[in-house]
Formats: structure tokens, sequence, C-alpha cells
């Protein structure tokens, strides 16, 4: 911060750091403090921890303003504490100064997961290119600091990241530790942002709290991102974070989830916020929802079982599987899939299908009664015939190329397809393991989705109790695997590195 108006730069920091902006009063009253006791700049006034660096730029930037700064006597008595990297030290300066330009190091700034907020530049940076959802490469010239170092800009593009608000025209800026986000920016897209002394509260449009950012230790108003555990703090965080365990549920159905307490192991996902999810953009291709099929005609469990085939889908799975067959109990909307190399097989997982939900439901009591299917092949053929009498199965077809009757199994395989697409986009899971997907995806929707009219669950209405989803990850995020099972030499990783797939 400067006193005399803003550099020609708009964007500038302290080597390659972040700076503590100031309030203006703040400033002036270390001025004044200099001016009048002609020597000691109290550490009351100025920061705890002045550390060398910040003695270095003092010295570099009075210079300009023609003041002389001695280097004390560093003396122990000065130095708070020995785990402080930063050693306190007195700054001495001389009485005719008139102007003073103040920077404070942030001490975590090299951590590559902190965003800064930042009202000294005038654009988002990062130096990570993880970060970036779309990054375009292009020369866009330098950034310069406030050091007078250099840095370039090696491209632009959008971060979209879990517990940040969306970041367009961001900078990649090369060799850039920390990552700043711009107030300029936020002020540009929000109707408010707002700090006092312990936070920093952004507010939309309509009036809510978009993010709530806690001044650091280190006197930032950081946000500190956990890339692996996502163990958020913040609400918006939380109901992005459960949105993507939840297959990217729906914000409103979300939301719902909470309010009725369908399920057990939901944390308070706070107010209703304004979250925008950009893999749900990107891969569903209608907003609205899907419209519900209310109508339910049953009155238990596997009174009438839809099924269907998708497929085939153009990537082999990693099992070198192409088809995905889909069994849905009409009364709770539990649903189970079966992937196929060919469609003969359809037969089989029938058969295996039966045999699992009757042993499941205690043979004799709960039997299927009607199944419902199209007049594909794979349905309607000597052996399917055979093996629903032998049970007493009556078998429905709907009729040619009117999905519609088959409304309840042509939703749910879009329910399916939407979720596994997001989930595959969203951490950019190779395709081939489409079939994990589409399975996380059923037994997520299993066990969230209510049954329309009801406040509960398929999972409740199925297994007559609630849910608990306290235990859901986000699929495709990065999990280590405790390796027990190879010998493993001493100096070995005790884990590895994988992906979470599935449960
Ligand atoms: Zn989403």
């Amino acid at each position: 911060m400067s006193l005399n108006g803003p550099r020609q730069s708009s964007m500038y920091g302290y080597r390659n750091r972040p700076r503590k902006t100031l309030e203006k009063h703040v400033v002036e009253k270390v001025v004044d403090d200099l001016l009048a006791k002609s020597c000691v700049v109290p550490h009351s006034t100025m920061h705890k921890k002045v550390d060398n660096a910040l003695f270095d730029i003092f010295e570099n930037v009075t210079n300009e303003v023609k003041v002389h700064v001695k280097k004390p006597n560093i003396e122990s008595k000065h130095v708070r504490s020995k785990s402080e990297r930063h050693v306190v030290k007195n700054v001495w300066i001389r009485k005719d100064t008139s102007k003073c330009h103040v920077a404070q190091y942030a001490l975590h700034a090299n951590s590559s997961y902190s965003w800064y907020l930042d009202s000294g530049c005038g654009r988002n940076m990062t130096g990570n290119k993880e970060f970036f959802k779309n990054l375009v490469l292009k020369d866009g010239g330098w950034v310069t600091f406030g050091d007078g170092t250099k840095k370039q800009v090696l491209g632009k593009g959008t971060i979209c990241i879990p517990g940040l608000p969306k970041l367009r025209n961001t900078l990649y800026v090369d060799g850039l530790q920390a990552n700043l986000i711009s107030i300029t920016h936020l002020c540009r897209i929000f109707k408010e942002v707002s700090f006092n002394k312990d936070v920093c509260t952004i507010i939309d449009k309509k009036g809510n709290v978009v993010l709530r950012v806690k001044r650091s230790i280190d006197n930032c108003y950081c946000l500190k991102i956990d890339p692996l555990t996502c163990n958020m703090t913040h609400e918006c965080n939380k109901l992005d974070l459960w949105h993507q365990r939840l297959g990217h549920m729906n914000f409103k159905d979300l939301k719902k989830l909470e309010k009725h307490g369908i399920v057990r192991g939901l944390p308070n996902l706070g107010k209703k916020l304004e979250v925008v999810c950009e893999p749900c953009q990107l891969s569903k291709q209608t907003k609205v929802s899907h419209k519900e099929n209310s109508y339910i005609a049953t009155k238990r469990p596997l009174e009438l079982v839809h099924m269907d085939l998708m497929g085939p889908i153009q990537t082999e799975s990693i099992n070198g599987k192409k088809y995905i067959f889909v069994c849905v109990d009409d009364f709770s909307r539990f649903t189970w899939v079966y992937f196929l190399r060919n469609k003969t097989e359809a037969f089989d997982y029938f058969k295996k299908f039966c045999n699992q939900v009757q042993n499941e439901k205690g043979l004799g009591i709960k039997k299927i009664c009607r199944i419902r299917s199209d007049h594909e092949t794979e349905f309607e053929n000597a052996k399917f015939s055979e093996f629903c009498d032998g049970l007493g199965i009556s078998h429905e077809f709907s009729a040619p190329r009117t999905p519609q009757q088959n409304g309840v199994i042509e939703r749910k395989n879009r329910v399916l397809q939407e979720m596994a697409r997001v989930m595959l986009n969203s951490k950019k899971v190779p395709r081939n393991l489409w079939a994990e997907a589409v399975n996380t995806a059923c037994y997520v929707s299993n066990r969230v989705f209510k049954r329309p009219d009801t406040k509960q669950t398929s999972y409740e209405l199925w297994k007559a109790k609630k849910h608990n989803v306290s235990y859901f990850h986000t699929f495709g995020s990065k999990c280590y695997i405790l390796n027990d099972r190879d010998h493993l030499g001493k100096f070995d990783a005790k884990s590895d590195v994988g992906l979470f797939l599935e449960y």
C-alpha cells in the first residue's frame, strides 16, 4: 500500500508474495509514530513479526523518498521466539521523512493451496497450472511486482474449485508461489466485499453470504483449500462438497435432503447459496430436473420391476463390458445395475437379479409379480418367458417406439447417465471407468434420491431403515491406499495413491 496513490502498474506485490494491505489510517499512524518519535517503529503499531525481508523493503522503499534507515544491532531480546522464522527487529528511521510505503509479508505465502485476498492486484493470479479448469496458454505480457521483479504471464483461464467462487480471467503467472484473488474482481461479480478485524465477508446480489474468509495468523485474509481431504469449513464449501459427494445432486434436492432429514450423517449445509458447479453446467444437457412420475401404482417392493438395457457404450469398460442392464423396483424405485459384455447375457443377469432380491426379501413372502420391459429380443425370447412362467412372473411389454410407457426406467437411465457423466468429467477420470461411475451413481442415487410423493429414499423404502451418508466420498478423488500386502522396503512408500471409484 502506498500513501501517494497507486503505482503505475496495477498489479504488484512484494517478491512474489502477497502483501498485507494495511488500512490507510494504520499506515498514517505508523508514519506519524516514525516522525514523532524520530527513531523507533513501535512493535505495537507495526506488526509483531517484522522480518528481515521487510526491513530490506523498508530500506529500499524509504530510500526512494530519501529516508535514512539504519539497521540496529540485532539483539536476542527482540527475537520473540526461536521458532519464528522471522526475526523481530527495531527499525530506525530519520525524522524528516514525509512518505512511506509499508509492506508486510505473509508467513505462509508459499503454500500453494492458500488463496489470498489482495486489493493490490487487479487480476486473479496463480502459478499453479493444475487449478485451471480451462487454461489458454499465450504470452500475456509481464506482471511487475513491488520489488521490481517481473514475471511472465503464461496464460489465462477460469478457476473453478470447490470452496472458491468461480474465478474467470485468472492469470497463470510463471513461478508465482502464492495465489491471489483480486478484490476488484470480487467487487465486480458480487454485491459487497467487506472487511473487519476478524473476517472478510462476501455477499452476492441477493444478499446471501457467499464466502467468509477469516484473518489468518499472519494477518492476511486467506482461504486455505485442502486439496486432498477437502476438509472445508465454509458453508459454501460444505454445500459444494456434498453436492459432489452425492454425485452432483442438484442443490435444490440437496437442501431438501437436509431440511427433511431424509438421510443420516449429512452435516448442516448452511443457508442456501449460489454455487455454480462447472462440471454440472458442462455435463448436464438439461438443467430442469426430469419430470417426475409421481404416480406409483404399486403397494409393496417387487410387485413390479422395470427393466432396460442401455448400450452399446462406445468405450468398452475396463473389464470389457459394453452394456448396462438396469432394474428398477417400481415401489421403492431402488435400482440395480449390471454390466454386460453382450446383449445375450441379459437373461443370466436377470436370473441372478431374481435370486438376489428374492433372497434378500425372504423367499416366498415377497416375490416379483410383474416385470416390464420393451420388446427388444434380449427380453422377448423363449428362455425369458419360460423362466418367468416357472416363477409365476407376468411379463409386460411397452409398445414399440413409445418409451414414455416405460417412463420410470427411461428417467432412471437418464439420471444414471448424467450423474456418471458429471462424475467422470469433473475429476477427469478416464472414460473406460464409466462402469465404476455408473455403479457409484446407482449406489448414491438409491441412497439419496427420495421417491416422488414421499420423504423417504429408495433405500429406506427397500431396507426399511434410514441410510447414513457420512462416509460418502467424491468419486474420482485422490485417496491413499495403505500398502500392507507387498513386502515393504524400509523406505518404500507405505501407501499407494489411488482414485476413489466405488463403494
Ligand atoms: Zn455439480
